[in-house]
């Protein structure tokens, strides 16, 4: 037996190490914000527990409230976005069923355009439908259309610039004045714009968003953090973001009776990587320009879907909202190619399984360039009429260099897709 056999610890030294007195001096400063995780928080005393307030941050309470670390990082996602008021959620999907439940309720409906991201489409077929909330998809690229559907129990309307997969740009500003002109609200998924591309308080950029005279806003901007703010492809989490102080207090409050807190790390993990957000997004932008440029030249393309480019869905909506000076508008790192019907699917899978560097997989925002075929029939309810016949790919590109990742689509392509 060894001399150092471990003596019983006493109750008192338990104690001791639960309750040591040693605090570490102010005046820490560095470059990245502590991390702080808690679910207790402590009150010097009771009425200092009463007296607390947690709903306008003037006070910490629980941990579910938020945290200086949870604070911190939604002020700095209100000051990328141009809001005023933001709500922390574990998913970007969370932030989309959070914003339905808390403004819709029984015999409410809500719009989505056709092009929606896909599980915001089945959250409203499934657990909306059970609640008896009923939702219409609308043609996002007619602002008629939206008009025409909008009644009088339409409480909630859901934008996204652009769609998911197919990428067409709808005009946003015009959607959005199409819902002031009814009184009903308007969300928009603004995970591909990240508040770098526009800025959803301010879409005629004229003014900050807070009721400047003319300013046009979107009531509420929902964004996954886990594409381009977290840009590790490492993190899940959401945000919801508003202007308005009472609507941001009915979310909150949902928020909080949901119990959809954020882990302390993960914040951390999201602070860490958003003051690169700007550098990363211009190169995953500048990367995918390159390799949909060079798709345009392919045989193989019969249509390509990146809203900067002349002749792709809705790029004139793009100019006019991203590329107010010509020649310096943002556009991300994602795109679309219509691989020409003579390829059956078997050899468009073939064909990504045969990339080197492109990983299959979902989700975008991320260092490695991911690509996956998508079955665009089964996603809509028709066919789309301005979406050639073929099957559609979707390439989302990471921080790799562009000239590698189109030897590595050309060595693919002539292995797989044939022209003779
Ligand atoms: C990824 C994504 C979401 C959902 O984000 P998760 O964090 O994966 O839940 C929502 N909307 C859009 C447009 C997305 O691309």
């Amino acid at each position: 037996m060894p001399n150092d056999t471990p003596k019983t610890i006493s109750v008192t030294s338990v104690t001791d190490l639960i309750h040591h007195p040693y605090t570490p001096p102010a005046g820490f400063d560095a470059p990245q914000p502590g991390v702080f995780k808690a679910s207790t928080v402590y009150f010097p005393t009771v009425a200092d527990m009463r007296r607390r307030e947690w709903k306008d941050k003037s006070a910490y309470t629980y941990g579910l409230h938020g945290t200086p670390t949870t604070y911190l990082l939604e002020e700095r996602l209100c000051c990328l976005e141009g809001g005023l008021q933001c709500v922390l959620v574990p998913s970007g999907l969370a932030a989309l069923a959070l914003v339905a439940l808390a403004v819709l309720k029984t015999g409410d409906e809500v719009l989505i355009p056709d092009n929606a991201y896909g599980p915001n489409k089945a959250l409203a077929h499934g657990e909306l439908r059970h609640f008896g909330i009923t939702h219409r998809f609308y043609d996002p690229m007619d602002p008629d259309d939206l008009s025409r559907q909008i009644t009088a129990s339409t409480r909630l309307v859901w934008l996204e610039a652009p769609g998911s997969v197919s990428m067409e740009f709808p005009d946003l500003p015009e959607m959005v004045r199409r819902c002031r002109e009814r009184g009903v609200l308007c969300a928009l998924d603004n995970t591909w714009g990240a508040g770098l591309a526009f800025k959803p308080f301010d879409l005629l950029g004229d003014g900050d968003g807070a009721g400047a005279e003319g300013s046009l806003a979107v009531d509420i901007s929902a964004h996954a953090l886990t594409k381009y703010p977290s840009g590790g492809g490492d993190v899940l989490m959401g945000s919801v973001i508003t202007r308005d102080p009472a609507l941001h207090l009915q979310i909150k409050l949902c928020h909080m009776r949901m119990g959809l807190g954020v882990a302390a790390n993960d914040a951390e993990t999201v602070l860490r990587s958003l003051p690169s957000i700007g550098l990363r997004y211009a190169a995953h932008d500048q990367t995918a320009r390159a390799l949909a440029a060079w798709w345009q030249t392919q045989p193989q393309c019969a249509q390509l879907m990146h809203p900067a480019f002349l002749g792709a869905p809705g790029h004139a909506h793009w100019q006019a909202l991203c590329d107010r000076v010509p020649g310096t508008g943002l556009a991300a790192g994602l795109f679309s190619v219509m691989i020409d019907a003579r390829f059956i699917q078997a050899q468009v899978d073939a064909f990504c399984d045969g990339l080197k560097l492109f990983k299959i997989g979902y989700s975008w925002g991320g260092p490695v360039s991911l690509v996956v075929p998508y079955d665009i029939a089964s996603m809509r309810q028709a066919w789309p009429g301005h979406l050639k016949p073929g099957t559609l790919v979707r390439f989302s590109t990471g921080l790799e260099s562009a000239q590698d990742l189109i030897l590595d689509l050309h060595q693919s392509a002539q292995a797989h897709l044939p022209m003779t």
